[in-house]
This record gives C-alpha cells, structure tokens and sequence, in this order.
C-alpha cells in the first residue's frame, strides 16, 4: 500500500491562505488506497480505480424513440396517399426479422429496434390506422423519431476516468455498458479519538464538571458522508502516556488519524507532544476564522490532523481541510467544488479584514427567485444548537470589512458541503 512521504505536512512559515492550505494538502500527499472490486449495485459514491472505455456501441443498435409505425422515409416521398400496408410489429426485446418490400412499414413500439430497409419513424399519435394498412401524416423528416446505434457512447469511448467519484448517473452509465464488478480504491480508514478529561460518553452519568463529547459523534457521521471507513477509538484522557499510546496504535491500523481537542497549548493540552513522540507535528497558520492553528502531522505513513475542540471550529475545519485531504488520499482526482448559493445579507455586522470567516447561515429562496441568507444570532463556538438551526455556512472573504443588509454573500449549503 503507499504510503505518505515523510514529514509531507512540514510547516509554511508565515500565514497561509485558505486556498494555500488546501493547495498544500493536495500537493503533499496522494492517494494511499489501493484497488478492489466492488459489485455494481455498491459502487455508488466510490471512487473508479480504473479509466473506463466502451467495448461496444451504446445502443447497440438503431431504435426508435416512440410508439408508431416505422418506415423507409423514400416510399413515403414516392407514394402520394402515403398509405402504407402493416407487416409485423418490433417490440423492444423482439425485433421484427423479416424482410421488407416497398410500401410496406412495421409497427414499432419505444425502445425496439429499427427494422432493416426503414429508417424513419412516425408518432402513432399522428398515424391513422385501418384493418391492415395505415395512413402516415404529411411532413415526416427523413430519420424522425429514430434513435442512432452509438449514439450515447462509440465504440473504444473513453467513459469515465480513473479517480472519478460515482454518482447515480455514473453508476447508470457503467451498468449500460454490462460492468458488474466495479474496480474502485478501497475506503480510507480514519481513526477518530476525543481528548479531554472533562468529556464523558452519551449514556453515561455526567459528574459536575463534565459535558458530553459531541465532536467525535458528529464527526463520524462527516466522515461516513466522505466516504471513509471510521474506526472508533473513543475518548482518549489528556495525558501524555495514553494520548501516545491511543495515537500510536490508531495510526498503527488506519490511514488517517483525526483528533478533536487538546491542541491549544494549554497546560491541559497534550496532544502535541504525544503526536511529536511519536511522529510528526505541524501547526499550520491559516487565516480562518473559527479554527486555531491547525495541527497536521504524521506518525509514520499514517496522516495525523488535530482538530480544535469547539464543535462549530472543529466541524468548520473538518470540512474546509480534512474533506480535501480525505479525497486526496481516497484517489478522488476531479473532487469538485461545492457549488455556493447566492443570497442576500438579512444582517449587518462588522468583520476583521485578512482572514476568512464562515458563519452559520440560512438560506431560503422566495418564490421570485430571490434568495436570503440569515446568521445566527451568537457566533460562540461552542454552540452546536447554530449548527443545528444553519443550514449551511456563509462564506466572508478576506478583504469584507462590513457586511450591510441587502449585500449579495456567499453561502454554501451543508448539502453541498457534506458531499
Ligand atoms: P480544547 O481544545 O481541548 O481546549 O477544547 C476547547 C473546547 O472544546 C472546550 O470547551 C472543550 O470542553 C470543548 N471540547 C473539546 N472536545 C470536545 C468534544 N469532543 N465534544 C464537545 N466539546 C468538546
Ligand atoms: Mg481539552
């Protein structure tokens, strides 16, 4: 299995960019999964392992696009009544084999194929029937209604590329083509650890002092969404012996390890110093808001990322810089950009200009195509309940100093963000 180079995640020296930063993950590692084949019907939201090609014409073969009568579009600019006598039916599945001579047509039905000597074919909406003839409407072009051999894929087409993430169309695709064993990279594994001596699992009592860990459940259902296979390594107690021990083995058995808390240099915060025990650690300046310096690192080939414990900083973070770095490594070579809403600003505020900042937004559109974006009332980030009330996160560039109600803003749904 490849792994990563070492010490790929060596700190830039100054304040980065977002944009740095995700160009600096993507630069600094590569794909670390390795091949396998999945039936076709679980291919969906994996990653293609392989270029795929056509072997053969899709349809294979000419067919009609409606229900009516095909015919051969010269007898009907010959014949003035345009009467034609019926002599079979094609079905889709049952194409008509038999030859035919002039004058003659066949009732063809959606899907069937065009029989040989036709090339043209008429609505049956349009087409007055009798006993054994029919009558064909004036005005026909000369290849209505057919469908072409080859004309969704040719033959030798190069379908879709190797790193291709597969969506229900994708999927739809290589079944037309007969595939089904789909080569595809293997799911990363992630390893996901809580620190914090004040965390305690849901369903466990709560001594004063305490509060739930809600990041690593969170989390785990992000990661699920990107695809990944999520070991659980639980809450992991702010000391530096198990915090080295939890993050050697997890390293040890997965791709990716991904810590939330404990990286914020407090006396409290051990982190650190257990990943550099063990591996490498870095802490990349970015300047975000929320996030702290976010610690990327690597113990052996394994990748380490320390999120911030705040929830709202460390789902923030998770999706800006570990959804870049989890396609990555899963070989997805065209992830594409989430799309952004545009709406109006229902807010003012004030903004520090040389960082980026995401708020917790909502986002509706009126019946006029008109969209508005709301933020939540309290930017602390510890609130998961403005998680909850957003929909998505809206998007301050480096250089807004002001928002002012009625300002356009960028919003990017969670839809998008999830994906
Ligand atoms: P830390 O980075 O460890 O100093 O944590 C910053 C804040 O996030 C503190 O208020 C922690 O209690 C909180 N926090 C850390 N980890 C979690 C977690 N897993 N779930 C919820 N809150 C957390
Ligand atoms: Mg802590």
């Amino acid at each position: 299995m490849p792994r990563l180079p070492n010490d790929c995640f060596s700190s830039p020296e100054d304040m980065i960019s977002v944009e740095q930063a995700r160009a600096l993950i993507t630069e600094k590692t590569g794909r670390i999964a390795d091949t396998e084949f999945v039936e076709l019907q679980n291919s969906g939201d994996r990653v293609l392992a392989e270029d795929i090609y056509s072997s053969f014409d899709i349809p294979p073969a000419d067919n009609s696009a409606v229900d009516g009568y095909a015919f051969l579009h010269a007898d009907y600019t010959a014949q003035q009544d345009r009467a034609f006598n019926v002599a079979g039916r094609s079905a889709a599945g049952e194409p008509y084999l038999g030859e035919l001579s002039e004058g003659y047509c066949v009732k063809i039905f959606t899907g069937a194929s065009v029989p040989v000597r036709c090339d043209s074919i008429a609505m049956i909406e349009d087409v007055t029937e009798a006993a054994d003839t029919i009558v064909l409407p004036a005005g026909l072009a000369l290849g209505s209604n057919r469908r072409h051999a080859g004309e969704d894929l040719k033959t030798g087409a190069l379908v879709l590329k190797s790193g291709t993430k597969l969506r229900p169309q994708e999927v739809g695709q290589l079944a037309s083509m007969g595939h089904h064993k789909v080569p595809v990279f293997r799911r990363i594994k992630v390893a996901l650890l809580s620190t914090g001596d004040e965390l305690e699992n849901p369903g466990d009592n709560l001594p004063y002092g305490s509060i739930y860990d809600s990041n690593r459940y969170m989390l785990l259902q992000l990661l699920k969404k990107y695809g990944c296979d999520v070991k659980d390594y639980g809450i992991i107690r702010d000391t530096f012996d198990t915090l080295r021990d939890a993050i050697s083995d997890a390293a040890a058995n997965t791709d990716l390890v991904i810590t939330s808390g404990g990286v914020s240099m407090g006396d409290e915060d051990h982190v650190k110093a257990a990943v550099e025990a063990a591996g490498d650690l870095h802490f990349w300046r970015i300047a975000i808001k929320p996030g702290r310096p976010l610690a990327l690192g690597q113990v052996g080939g394994t990748a380490f990322v320390g999120l911030p414990g705040n929830p709202v900083a460390a789902l923030v973070c998770a999706i800006q810089f570990v959804k870049p770095l989890i396609a990555r490594l899963s070989g997805e070579t065209f992830p594409k950009d989430p799309f952004a809403l545009s709406g109006k600003a229902a807010f003012s505020m004030k903004k520090k200009t040389g960082r980026r900042e995401w708020l917790r937004g909502r986002y509706t559109c009126n019946e006029n195509g008109v969209g508005k974006i709301e933020k939540f009332s309290s930017e602390g980030s510890g609130l998961i309940s403005s998680l909850v009330w957003s929909n998505g996160l809206i998007e301050l560039k480096e250089d807004t100093s002001t928002i002012n109600q009625g300002d356009n803003l960028r919003f990017f749904p969670y839809s998008e963000l999830f994906e």
